[in-house]
């Protein structure tokens, strides 16, 4: 796996956010209500910003549970690689 830099991944995140709304705007990509709770105002949410156009419809509430799941499992992760380089 490459490893990234922190602003190669916010570049990536901005590419992505960029091209999902682009594809929002053409048609390309259907809003959708939030899966978690059927919500319909929904933010499209990349679990892999590699792919900007496999976007998870959640609200405003869910897009920040997952993103706290996430962080969670991130830092899991990290803390993980730390204990190996140690
Ligand atoms: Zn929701
Ligand atoms: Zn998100």
């Amino acid at each position: 796996m490459m490893t990234m830099t922190r602003a190669e991944t916010r570049k990536l995140h901005e590419r992505a956010r960029n091209i999902t709304f682009y594809a929002i705007r053409n048609g390309e990509l259907v809003r959708e209500p939030c899966e978690r709770c059927g919500d319909e105002k929904s933010e499209a949410h990349h679990e892999d910003y590699n792919n900007p156009l496999e976007v998870m419809w959640l609200c405003n509430h869910h897009h920040h549970e997952r993103h706290a799941e996430l962080r969670k499992e991130r830092s899991v992760r990290r803390q993980r690689e730390r204990q190996c380089r140690a």
